[in-house]
């Protein structure tokens, strides 16, 4: 692995592996609450790395981060997968990138992952949950628990018919990426607040899903959120009220990104979503009722 893609909070490297980077979907679509306007006026730093003008098209990545913490190897939310069907969504629909060979670039053997975190069950997050072997899907990592929030696993299971019949990806998404991770007794549900080790502890934000969760890393002096898809573009961090158009429960969802981002500028967590392009992560202060971006990570651009 090239040393410069990773960060070092206290004893937690951190780094992140990439399957699509790109551009996405005009501004207002992804969040429908901004208007031409507020890209225009931000067009200053979000270009190149995070929007294109010209287009008027959001750059995102669908990215896995990595976590070395305690001689353990962690990941947070597994992407898109290849070879899925996912006839509502063309960009995810048999996807086939090189991202096994990209991982091993990067040094993960699959045999040596410890934990799998998905942050939610959307389809971007627990594709590489699992592989096809003899036309059947099993767990990508044969050694790792994988930690699952209850509340989405409840939802998007078959006792609520795959999140109430709405897309028929989603049952798609449950029956290749999450049950086979039960079959195999490798999943661990949990509610509310699920404390990994003394580093690391997931928290319950709902609003975007049910389940939607965030990571707390705490190592020495340094302090992290993973937030997954509580925000998709760093306007919301400015503009911290706007939801994406993906949020199932936009008033939980505001509620939700609020509180956590406060909490994050209030003991200096540094901001980590899913999507972000650019450093991928980045400090925030307060700014009244809103936010200012602070430092950027070091963290390696998206090639
Ligand atoms: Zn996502």
């Amino acid at each position: 692995m090239e040393s410069s893609q990773s960060i070092v909070l206290g004893d937690v490297e951190i780094f992140r592996v990439i399957e699509f980077h790109g551009p996405l979907m005009p501004g207002t679509d992804l969040v429908p609450e901004t208007t031409a306007q507020t890209w225009r006026d931000n067009a200053d730093w979000l270009a190149p790395e995070h929007w294109d003008p010209h287009v008027d098209r959001v750059i995102c990545t669908v990215q896995t981060w990595v976590l070395r913490s305690g001689g353990r190897t962690i990941l947070v939310d597994t992407g898109i997968g290849n070879g899925r069907e996912r006839p509502g969504r063309e960009m995810f629909h048999h996807l086939q990138t090189d991202f096994p060979d990209r991982m091993a670039r990067a040094g993960i053997h699959p045999d040596e992952v410890d934990l799998v975190i998905n942050t939610h069950i959307h389809g971007d997050h627990v594709g590489w949950n699992t592989v096809a072997a003899d036309g059947e899907w099993i767990p990508a990592f044969p050694n790792a628990q994988y930690l699952i929030p209850r509340a989405d696993d409840l939802y998007f299971g078959p006792a609520n018919d795959y999140g109430n019949g709405a897309r028929p990806d989603d049952r798609l998404l449950y029956e290749d990426s999450i049950a086979p991770i039960h079959r195999a007794g490798q999943s661990v549900l949990w509610d509310g607040a699920h404390r990994i080790d003394d580093t690391l502890t997931l928290e319950s934000a709902p609003g975007h899903t049910p389940g939607s969760s965030v990571l707390h890393l705490n190592s020495g002096t340094d302090r992290a959120v993973f937030v997954g898809d509580m925000v998709h573009s760093p306007v919301q961090l400015i503009h911290p009220s706007c939801n994406s158009c993906l949020c199932l429960d936009p008033q939980q969802a505001a509620l939700s990104r609020r509180r956590i981002l406060e909490r994050a500028a209030d003991t200096r967590e540094l901001v980590v979503p899913a999507h972000f392009s650019g450093a991928g992560a980045v400090e925030i202060r307060r700014n009244g009722t809103d936010f200012t971006l602070g430092e950027w990570s070091a963290t390696a651009e998206p090639r």
